[in-house]
């Protein structure tokens, strides 16, 4: 009797539901429909072509662009105890051989390769020996000149609706515009496809955005907080990586830089210590992340602004796939934007326009005062009603207070400084600030000198980038960022017009305070959860694979509350499925047990524990 996705589902992967359309997809596929299917990282895109190559007799061929993926997810499946393998150039012939036969053989289910092996002589004439039941195109944005990842050699994927017109194809991306989708399905011959588009929602990834001040202080005490947690610091230059890879090593943490100038030994030294959870924090350039599976990234930091709202979003993706809570948080200062538009007008003439709009776009993101996530998903055209709750907007809400006199302080010294000095100077003057650059100018001497020296800098920053932001006051980029008065600042300053600003509050610290109240009373579980994350760890090393391999943390994570100590109870457990119960159950049951009675003995009682 064929097993049911359903029980396929239960039986390899220890999931009980599917995730909203997953099962339509499935259905879809066994149906011999061809797919596209537009899924965020980490909305499970995998299952979607998995289980029904277990469903249906045969073959299911996965074409994959990146070596190190393909045998991440090879490794994953023989983990659940799924026959797989993979082709491509880093096999030798013998390697090669053996799994060619194997194949032949029926005892393959999922064969991954690269899309030039697929397209090198003589293999089409191979796979026309097999019950080829599916097609699985992943990454299949690379296929658009459009898209953001554009591999020339996957074009040559048009041939297979030609050669194989009965085998239906399923073609997956996370990221792909209208004009790529379009692309996509002409170019793959997928006309007739059913396209299924997914939420681009993360809501177990939080949002926070901090001021770029005393980043390094910021990053001590976000980390404080997120303690043996593995997380990416992503940095605008290399320098800056291994500089603050070196400065958190001296804080006594585990880090490693990663940046497309280093020799490839030290990059894929330091990579593979990341995955293996040898190193707590990779600080990288946006070099790192593309084709890296790990699922239990719990954070992710921007160091610096990035240039637009598609990279943040690619870059934070990375965190929390496992569907685990996890964090992303943006460091935002003007001088990083300042950087960035210098960067960009060095860029393609026909394109500076259009960057700049983008980084535009990031900056509002950055300093905006309403829910971070609405304006994300807005961005990527889903509109959502609702407040997330899960971003530092949503944690805070900014009070709003009338700023009318702050505006006409700050207006007033712009028209007084004629309209020539840049943010920075201005606060000095606002503050009374005594530096060379004031006193040299003869600023001190204006009428508004001094004037708000009841704000900090800080203070004084936010407001005058909610001015920007809001159109009461201009910068004239072309002039040293100069600030200029606008017809909306000449009303506050001569007709009464009122102005409202957002109260500027930093908003981490109410966070962090709540966040070591929760772990605090979550120490128990958190203790469980870290003796079974050694655990994993020692069992990962002992196979030779990724600890996320074994399980992944939001697995451990429910391990931890529910504490199973029996075979049904641990079968419960999402992410337990037979195979890898058999593997590991036993152990991960005796740490259980041993942990809770080693809390009775010290007289605690330990609610929950499934017998
Ligand atoms: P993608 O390829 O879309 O980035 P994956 O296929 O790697 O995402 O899935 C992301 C994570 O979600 C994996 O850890 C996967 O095992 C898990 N997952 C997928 N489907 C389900 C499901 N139905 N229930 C629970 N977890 C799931
Ligand atoms: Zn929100």
């Amino acid at each position: 009797m064929s097993e049911t996705a359903q029980s396929v589902l239960k039986k390899y992967y220890g999931y009980d539901t599917f995730r909203p359309m997953q099962k339509d997809i499935i259905e879809s596929v066994m149906a011999k429909q061809d797919c596209l299917v537009l899924m965020p990282t980490g909305g499970g895109k995998s299952v979607c072509f998995q289980v029904p190559a277990l469903v249906l007799p045969g073959i299911c061929l996965v074409v994959s662009p990146l070596i190190a993926l393909m045998k991440d997810q090879v490794e994953a499946l023989l983990a659940n105890g799924i026959s797989a393998g993979y082709l491509n150039s880093s096999l030798g012939p013998q390697e090669q051989y053996d799994l060619e036969n194997k194949c032949l053989a029926g005892t393959i289910k999922l064969l991954y390769v690269s899309p030039e092996k697929l397209l090198s002589p003589g293999f089409f004439s191979f796979l026309k020996r097999l019950p080829v039941n599916l097609f699985a195109i992943d990454e299949a944005h690379c296929i658009s000149a459009w898209g953001h990842d554009f591999r020339p050699e996957y074009t040559q994927l048009r041939y297979i609706k030609a050669q194989f017109p009965s085998v239906p194809i399923i073609a997956l991306t996370a990221t792909a515009d209208r004009l790529t989708r379009l692309d996509i399905l002409k170019q793959l011959g997928l006309e007739a496809a059913k396209v299924f588009v997914s939420s681009f929602d993360r809501p177990n990834v939080s949002l926070t955005v901090m001021p770029a001040k005393n980043r390094l202080k910021s990053i001590t005490n976000f980390l404080e907080t997120h303690r043996g947690q593995p997380g990416i610091i992503y940095c605008l230059s290399r320098n800056s990586t291994e500089q603050l890879a070196q400065k958190l090593t001296g804080e006594g943490y585990k880090a490693a830089a990663y940046h497309a100038g280093l020799p490839p030994q030290t990059r894929s030294r330091a990579q593979d210590a990341f995955l293996k959870d040898n190193v707590q924090i990779i600080c990288a350039t946006i070099a790192f992340g593309m084709g890296i599976d790990k699922s239990n990234v719990r954070w992710v930091i921007h160091y610096n602004l990035p240039k637009n709202i598609e990279s943040y979003y690619q870059e934070i993706g990375r965190g929390g796939r496992d569907g685990a809570r996890a964090a992303a948080l943006l460091f935002y200062s003007y001088s990083d934007v300042m950087r960035l538009r210098d960067m960009l007008k060095e860029g393609k003439p026909d394109q500076v326009n259009l960057q700049l709009a983008k980084l535009e776009r990031m900056q509002q993101y950055a300093e905006a005062t309403m829910c971070r996530r609405k304006i994300l998903l807005q961005y990527f055209g889903e509109t959502h009603v609702n407040d997330c709750g899960n971003c530092d907007i949503c944690r805070n809400p900014p009070a709003t207070f009338d700023g009318t006199l702050l505006a006409q302080k700050a207006f007033s010294a712009v028209a007084r400084l004629e309209e020539k000095v840049n943010m920075g100077l201005l606060i000095d003057v606002l503050r009374g600030a005594r530096n060379q650059a004031v006193l040299q100018k003869g600023y001190d001497k204006i009428k508004t000198y001094g004037a708000g020296r009841d704000l900090s800098p800080l203070d004084w920053q936010s407001y005058l980038h909610q001015f920007l932001n809001a159109g009461w006051l201009e910068m004239a980029y072309e002039e040293g960022y100069a600030l200029k008065l606008n017809q909306r600042s000449r009303a506050v300053l001569f007709a009464d017009q009122k102005v409202s600003l957002v109260k500027f509050q930093p908003s981490a610290g109410k966070d962090e305070i709540k966040e070591v109240r929760q772990l605090k009373k979550e120490r128990i579980k958190d203790e469980l959860f870290d003796r079974l994350r050694v655990l994993r760890k020692k069992l990962a090393d002992e196979n030779q694979v990724p600890p996320y391999v074994i399980f992944s943390d939001s697995t451990l994570q429910e391990m931890a509350a529910e504490k199973p100590t029996n075979r049904v109870a641990m079968l419960a457990i999402t992410g337990v499925g037979l195979v890898k119960y058999e593997n590991y159950g036993h152990d991960f049951i005796n740490e259980i047990i041993q942990f809770v009675t080693g809390q009775e003995e010290q007289g605690y009682t330990v609610k929950s524990i499934k017998r």
